[in-house]
Order: structure tokens, then C-alpha cells, then sequence
């Protein structure tokens, strides 16, 4: 696609609002005007205290144009206010040439319980709030409703936090085999699998140096989340070394939230979940994505329906306390009537937690090499979704929390849900970015966070674990991450005994 831009804007926020309406779409610097090849021009003046925001797009023969003003009557940052004259030419125009209108309206880039978030904590109501969402950044009502909804459940999770709190998070990135749509950094290989000891043992050691800092700064461990890849594809034996490390580590002092993902049904066993329950994990997730077979197959998953079903009373046999399962929406091969049935299936299992994604495919994903399956307007993606979040709220779950991706079928959301006071709490605090996830292993990322406080905006560095096991082994120590959490701690510009996670060190400055 080509962007022509004039006037002071983001180039990248215009490229996330154009791949609501080409989802899939790269903007080369020197790609030329052709058959099927859409050209964007956008411009912003400002004049007399208001935003004049033009686009035009050309396609194929087709130009539309539009033109939105905004006045900067103080309502929004400057730039906000740039960026919703903006949004609003853009979608509108691509919007007309492609008749289509997106249910997250120009909302992209950023969280929607986030905007939400951000106003009620301002003292906006709840009416207005949704109010703003349609009218402001035209938001569907039903969208808006579900921003307020997790916004409210977020802000009730997260109202006892202190600048000393953070979460740990251990990265498992080894799978069994790989599903047609990842595109994880998983290794699946059996060479690859061979490292997954050696792996083990250095994100103990890691673990331990971490840990130390931890104690030094006095720190207190929320939440536990030990993701992947799938940590349950470890033997019981490595399983149990992992596991009585953190245990140790943590010397007496339980999180509120143990997690242990246990994805993939194929890898689950009762003696592996014992371990699990053993060493204190109170919640673990056991996913099938979908209730057909067919569906399973084309995904490339590896496993049954029943094998779910029995992987799942497993997990409920075994005691541990939260199961969480996964459900995608708009798998190729899905049909609402598969998977309004697959809704109806999980909610009869009555799981603590479920989360329903909506299918999101990167381009290096086997399955999008095989068939293009970007879909803008979602087929019967938008219809599943609505389903499943009619029929959860009805079963008497609560949508606690929601991220969206680029490149989902339909631009539609990933919804958290919960049984209420079952709530995944570490979903909420690395969502919302509350407090520091201390995160170890390969291809982890940690997030230093400096919360907000009267006069000073909130800040993150984040630190890049190194991206794949090899190179994560080759280093041989974690001395960067340790630096990073120094630097984050340590920052000159704290006061003293403030113990507030500074920004400073080694990583990404939001
Ligand atoms: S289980 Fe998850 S991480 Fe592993 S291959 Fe499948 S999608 Fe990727």
C-alpha cells in the first residue's frame, strides 16, 4: 500500500488504521501505484485552534475523499485531538471505498478498556464514558459497553496495588509439535526439545538471581505466571525441578496467583498436574480452541476433542483450583453453528475462567502460507463473538479483560472472562501495566514499571530476553536482565526509601 503524508503525523498510526480495512497490508517505501495496489494520501493542518484532517484513497479507478475537523477545545492532549481529526478522515474515507465499517470504529493501537480506563479515572461517568467511545472514536454501542464493562472490572482488581508489587513470569517456549497458526517462538524439533534441560536449569539460575533482587528491594510477588509454549510439555521429573525452585525462592510467601499453563490437552497427565498442585499452582489452562474435530485438523493442533475432554477432568480432578479454557473464533472451517456449539460445550464445563481470541494470523504462520486468510469483515467471526459474550455474560461470567491484535480476523477483540472472583489477576496487571513483570527465560519480556504519581506520568522500560532458547543458553547468565532491573530500581531520580521502580537501564522507553 502507499502512504502519502503531509503535515505532522504519525506514519505508524495511519498504517495501523489502514490494516483495519487491509488487514495483512506492508507499506514498502518503494512501492508503485498498480492494479490492486491502494494509494492513501492524508493530510493535517491546524488553523485558528482546530484540526483540518484530509484523506483521499485511490483504487483501482475508485477515489474517495473526506474531510474531518476537530476543535482543540482542551478536551484532549493536542495530540490526541490530531490523532482523532486523523482517524476519523482516514476511516472514513477507506470506510466509504471499501463499505465497510469497522465495530471498533478507529480505535486501534491501543486497548479499549484502556481508553475507557482512562476516562473513568478522570470522574467520567459511566454514560459518558460510553457516550465518548460512539460518538468520539465511533465505537459500535455493543463495544462500548464491553470497554466500560472490563474497564470497571479491571479497576476493581487493581485498586490495592503498591509501587512494591510486581508479578514473575518464567518462559517455557518448547511445544510438542507446532499448530498450523502460531507464530510463537516455540521450538518443536526433537533436536530442539533436547535443550529443554539445559534450558531448565540456567532459568533456575536466573530465577535465584532475580529472586535475590527481589529480596534487596524489598519487593513483593504478586502473581506467579509460568507461560510458553507449553510448560506442561516438561517431563515430571524437570516439571518438579522448576517448580520446587520457584517454591523455594519464594520461602513461604504465597502469591495471590500461581498459574501454570497447561495449553495443550496432549501434555497434560494426573501426575504432572500433582506436581502442579504439590508445589502451590492454583491455576492452569487446559485449551481446545475448538469442539471440532475437523475444525482441529485444519489447525494443526495435534490433538483430539477428546483428548480436551478428558485432559480437562483431569484438571478438575486434580484439585487445582482455576482452570482456564481457551476458545478461538473465526478458525478456518469455523461456522457459527460449530462454534456456537463449542460455546455451549465449555460453558457446560463450567471452567473458572474462559478466554475467547478471535483468530489472528501473522504472515510467517504455516497456515497463511497454505491460504491467504486475512478476512476484514470477519465472515462469521462478528456473529461468534457477540454469541459468546451473550451467552457468558447469561452463564454468569464477567468480561475482566480484553486486548486486541493486528491482523485478526474482522478486527474483532480477545475477551477474558471469569467466574466472578476467579479472575486472572496476572492477565490484568501485565495488561494494564501496573506494576513490573519480572520476566525470565527466552523470549520473555520485562517490564520495568514506574506507576503514576501526582505530577509525573507513569513509565515502562521493557527488557528483551533474548528471543530464542539457543541464543537465550548461549549467553550463559541473565547479567543484562539483572543490569536492567538495577537500573529500573536504582534510578538516582527516586527519593530515598520511595522504593518506586524508577526508568532507567537497558530496554524500550514507551
Ligand atoms: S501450543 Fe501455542 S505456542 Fe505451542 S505451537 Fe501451538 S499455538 Fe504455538
Amino acid at each position: 500500500m502507499i502512504l502519502n503524508i503531509d503535515g505532522n503525523i504519525n506514519r505508524y498510526y495511519v498504517q495501523t488504521l489502514c490494516m483495519i480495512f487491509f488487514p495483512g497490508a506492508s507499506f514498502p517505501e518503494d512501492e508503485q501505484p498498480g492494479p490492486g495496489v491502494p494509494e492513501l494520501y492524508v493530510k493535517l493542518t491546524k488553523e485558528n485552534g482546530r484540526f483540518d484532517a484530509f484523506a483521499r484513497v485511490t483504487l483501482d479507478g475508485r477515489s474517495v475523499g473526506t474531510e474531518k475537523s476537530r476543535d482543540d477545545d482542551g478536551s484532549y492532549s493536542e495530540e490526541r485531538c490530531a490523532k482523532l481529526a486523523v482517524g476519523d478522515a482516514v476511516t472514513s474515507a477507506l470506510g466509504e471505498l471499501m463499505e465497510y465499517r469497522p465495530s471498533w470504529g478507529m480505535l486501534t493501537g491501543v486497548r479499549p478498556s484502556k481508553v475507557a480506563t482512562e476516562m473513568l479515572t478522570a470522574g467520567i461517568s459511566k454514560t459518558r464514558t460510553r457516550r465518548i467511545l460512539t460518538q468520539d472514536y465511533n465505537v459500535f454501542p455493543k463495544k462500548a459497553d464491553l470497554a466500560v464493562a472490563v474497564a470497571l472490572n479491571e479497576q476493581r482488581i487493581i485498586e490495592d496495588t503498591s509501587p512494591l508489587d510486581c508479578s514473575l513470569y518464567l518462559s517455557i517456549p518448547f511445544c510438542s509439535s507446532r499448530c498450523a497458526y502460531c507464530s510463537f517462538v516455540s521450538y518443536t524439533s526433537k533436536r530442539l526439545l533436547s535443550l529443554i534441560p539445559d534450558y531448565v536449569v540456567r532459568l533456575r539460575e536466573d530465577l535465584r538471581s532475580v529472586m535475590k533482587l527481589v529480596r534487596d528491594y524489598g519487593l513483593r510477588i504478586r502473581t506467579v505466571y509460568i507461560g510458553g509454549g507449553t510448560p506442561s510439555i516438561l517431563e515430571p521429573e524437570l516439571l518438579t525441578f522448576l517448580l520446587s525452585a520457584v517454591r523455594e525462592e519464594l520461602d513461604g510467601r504465597e502469591p495471590e496467583e500461581y498459574t501454570c499453563e497447561a495449553g495443550r490437552p496432549d501434555s497434560i497427565t494426573a501426575e504432572k498436574l500433582r506436581i502442579m498442585k504439590k508445589f502451590g499452582v492454583g491455576r492452569i489452562s487446559v485449551n481446545p480452541q475448538t469442539l471440532c474435530e475437523e475444525v482441529l485438523e485444519g489447525i494443526g493442533r495435534n490433538h483430539t476433542v477428546e483428548d480436551f475432554y478428558r485432559a480437562y477432568s483431569i484438571a478438575r480432578e486434580s484439585g487445582i483450583e482455576t482452570v482456564n479454557t481457551d476458545i478461538i473464533a473465526g478458525l478456518p472451517g469455523d461456522s457459527f453453528r460449530i462454534f456456537s456449539s463449542t460455546v455451549d460445550g465449555i460453558i457446560a464445563l463450567r471452567p473458572e475462567n474462559v478466554t475467547v481470541h478471535t483468530f489472528c494470523v501473522k504472515r510467517s504462520a504455516a497456515i497463511n502460507q497454505r491460504d491467504n486468510i486475512y478476512s476484514m469483515r470477519g465472515g462469521e467471526a462478528g456473529k461468534c463473538v457477540d454469541y459468546s459474550q451473550i451467552k457468558l455474560r447469561q452463564a454468569g461470567y464477567i468480561p475482566y479483560y480484553m486486548y486486541r491484535q493486528k491482523n485478526t480476523v474482522g478486527n474483532f477483540e480477545n475477551v477474558g472472562f471469569s467466574l466472578p472472583g476467579n479472575e486472572g489477576r496476572y492477565n490484568i496487571y501485565m495488561m494494564e501495566e501496573v506494576h513490573s513483570i519480572l520476566a525470565i527465560g527466552a523470549g520473555a519480556v520485562a517490564k520495568f514499571v514506574r506507576p503514576a504519581s501526582e505530577g509525573r506520568k507513569a513509565q515502562i522500560k521493557r527488557f528483551f530476553n533474548p528471543k530464542y532458547p539457543y541464543e537465550y543458553l548461549r549467553g550463559g547468565d541473565c547479567a543484562a536482565l539483572v543490569a536492567a532491573m538495577r537500573g529500573a530500581y536504582e534510578a538516582p531520580d527516586v527519593a530515598e526509601g520511595e522504593g518506586v521502580p524508577a526508568a532507567a537501564g537497558a530496554g524500550t522507553e514507551e
